[in-house]
């Protein structure tokens, strides 16, 4: 049997050449990655790395009717305060509505 590895002198510097060796791994795959996304077309946002790309898609018009909906129902849909703001600058109709949701939920955008 050998213990060589859990209590042997080299067992520290195994654990730290293993270390080591799996940073610089992981930095050579960052590297790969990076030089990948030159290749590649950018997204819409402007993001060349999908992995990484954390802009939130433009609101639809499905907020602005689904909000309708729940309105008409009796409900208070969940401020998305981006979609509201498209909602203000689309027209009077829909910056009423905009309002509303604002007002009811105390949200100042
Ligand atoms: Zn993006």
């Amino acid at each position: 049997m050998n213990n060589r590895k859990e209590v042997g002198p080299d067992a520290d510097n195994d654990a730290e050449a293993y270390t080591r060796q799996c940073a610089y791994e992981y930095i050579e795959g960052l590297g790969r990655r990076r030089e990948a996304t030159y290749r590649v077309p950018p997204l819409e946002c402007g993001c060349r790395d999908p992995w990484c790309h954390r802009c939130k898609p433009r609101p639809t018009k499905g907020y602005a009717l689904a909000v309708e909906h729940l309105l008409a129902a009796g409900l208070s849909p969940w401020p998305d305060v981006q979609a509201l703001r498209e909602m203000w600058r689309a027209d009077d109709r829909q910056r009423r509505i905009a309002r509303t949701i604002a007002e009811r939920w105390e949200v100042a955008a």
